[in-house]
């Protein structure tokens, strides 16, 4: 059991939000559900929280969904959710029924040089790999040694990211590029209009979510997971942290 204490603020925005009629609970997954780790294929949910959020899911008028910054498929087989959890891939862009808009010939061809020009950025600094999703590219840096990586992150900031039509995402040692515009705030407004919900709690330790955050309104919850600067009213330290919120949220609504 995590020794995780809630600050008193948090818990009583907790009981407010368990008690709407219909919520929403959604997290990001990695560095949330997820310990972060150096190869991400190698990304774990910790199993109380993924037990929380399926809870949370046949709960009453309680829906949960992951929101992740992967491949929606990745995001399946990683996380091990049941059909009960709504999976939002790629930023915020790819839904169980595919992109929020189909991807071009053009936005093909434009992904594919993406892809040649990590390659050759790869190459050149050990430790360094290519990512590639649907409609977008990452370069990781994670495994590669400082220098190598700002080096690498310099290279891809200043070639590829500044390439018409493409969508920069910076990360924690990574650089994703996409050739859709992609959100987790737009994400979360589809999933609140579809579902119906009257708040949501939302989940996220990285850039990404802070659109998210962004998009979150009177009466929902936002929890930043660790340190850094932030548009979430609340804050957790770590995955623990999250399993405990997810927990108290679960706990609330059966
Ligand atoms: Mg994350």
């Amino acid at each position: 059991m995590s020794e995780t204490v809630l600050d008193e603020a948090l818990v009583a925005a907790l009981e407010a939000f368990s008690s709407k009629p219909r919520v929403l609970v959604a997290s990001d997954f990695d560095g949330c559900v997820s310990p972060i780790v150096s190869r991400p294929a190698d990304a774990r949910p910790n199993p109380r929280s993924m037990a929380a959020l399926e809870t949370a899911a046949v709960s009453p008028q309680t829906y949960a969904a992951l929101v992740s910054g992967r491949a929606r498929v990745d995001l399946q087989s990683l996380s091990g959710a049941s059909g009960n959890i709504t999976l939002v891939g790629s930023h915020g862009a790819e839904f169980a029924d595919g992109f929020e808009s189909a991807i071009s010939v053009e936005q093909e061809a434009l992904l594919a040089r993406i892809v040649s020009e990590f390659t050759s950025i790869s190459a050149r600094f050990p430790g360094t790999s290519v990512e590639r999703k649907p409609a977008s590219v990452t370069l990781h840096t994670r495994m590669a040694s400082r220098d190598d990586a700002v080096a690498a992150l310099h290279l891809a900031e200043n070639g590829p990211a500044t390439w018409d039509g493409v969508h920069v995402m910076n990360g924690k040692m990574v650089i994703e590029l996409a050739v859709v515009e992609t959100s987790k705030g737009h994400a979360l407004d589809r999933l609140r209009g579809t579902l119906g919900v009257d708040a949501v709690i939302y989940l996220g330790d990285d850039v990404t979510d802070e659109k998210a955050f962004a998009h979150l309104r009177q009466g929902d919850v936002g929890v930043k997971v660790g340190d850094g600067p932030t548009a979430a009213e609340f804050r957790v330290p770590d995955p623990d942290g999250v399993a405990a919120v997810l927990e108290s949220v679960t706990a609330l609504r059966q």
